[in-house]
């Protein structure tokens, strides 16, 4: 397994982590001036701003963008819905192109409106997913589909575990494309007793590897998650299971935290993200 230590170029900010409070251009300065290797941007910072000119400011401060977060959600109640957000995600890919992302991260969605039926919101994740991968193809970018732990089944993602992630993706690329892949994130794996085996079973399908904490008394699903080392995951464990299966790629902290991290000023907040990166990763 990699060292670290010493090493933060080994390892990537998720713009959320920092919870929305600075201008991207100053999040970027930042995020390089820390050491970081890369930076994973959301689309709430790019779309309506001069993509290309973020991209080279990016460039400029050597960072690689791991990926880029993320997709509208698929499910939906009418067939108009369903194209409106295919072509709102085509135009994401678009703008992951000019910033050289590794891969546009798709968290696909859960139920649609006022639907029970989760089978057919996987049918239509399918469906997306695989006009998704073309247009992805054509634009040079990878589509890295990540599974949400399945407390968010209902509103954010109805895909949930490793395994059902890379069904999918066999089923949509017959096991041979190097453009379709699973992006992990502790938050949403941890807990599998099978993880192990799913990791093993996604060699050559890891496209992201996301880093935070599950709190023991976490308050909020959604934004309350830790930064590594104050929560109960074996997040040292999980990254040897996913360096042995071949990834290479940066450790991105991903830190959803409303009433914690996102009301501390950057520069604290990143400098503990590269003590715990060395310390608890
Ligand atoms: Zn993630």
């Amino acid at each position: 397994m990699r060292d670290l230590k010493g090493h933060p170029e080994l390892c990537a900010i998720n713009t959320a982590t920092l919870g929305f409070t600075t201008p991207i251009a100053q999040v970027i300065d930042a995020i390089a001036r820390h050491g970081f290797g890369g930076i994973a941007p959301w689309r709430r910072e790019i779309e309506g701003h001069d993509v290309a000119a973020i991209a080279r400011r990016i460039r400029d401060a050597k960072l690689e963008v791991t990926g880029y977060c993320r997709s509208t959600f698929i499910p939906a109640a009418t067939t108009a819905e369903l194209r409106s957000n295919i072509e709102a995600n085509k135009r994401a890919i678009e703008d992951a192109a000019t910033l050289g992302a590794k891969s546009f991260v798709m968290v696909v969605g859960g139920l649609a409106a006022g639907s029970r039926d989760i089978i057919a919101a996987r049918a239509q994740v399918a469906e997306a997913t695989a006009e998704l991968l073309d247009h992805g193809i054509e634009h040079g970018v990878k589509i890295a589909l990540e599974p949400l732990h399945p407390v968010y089944a209902a509103d954010r993602s109805c895909l949930s575990t490793i395994d059902e992630t890379l069904d999918l993706c066999d089923r949509l690329d017959g096991g041979k494309s190097d453009a379709l892949g699973v992006c992990l994130d502790v938050y949403h794996i941890w807990w599998d007793p099978y993880l192990a085996r799913a990791i093993q079973r996604a060699r050559g399908r890891i496209t992201g590897f996301h880093v935070c904490d599950w709190l023991l008394k976490t308050r909020d699903a959604l934004n309350d998650r830790g930064m590594m080392g104050d929560g109960v995951i074996d997040i040292p464990a999980i990254r040897a299971m996913i360096e042995g299966a071949g990834y290479q790629g940066l450790v991105e902290v991903e830190i959803f935290s409303a009433a914690d991290w996102w009301t501390r000023p950057i520069d604290e907040t990143l400098r503990v993200c590269r003590e715990r990166l060395a310390g608890c990763c």
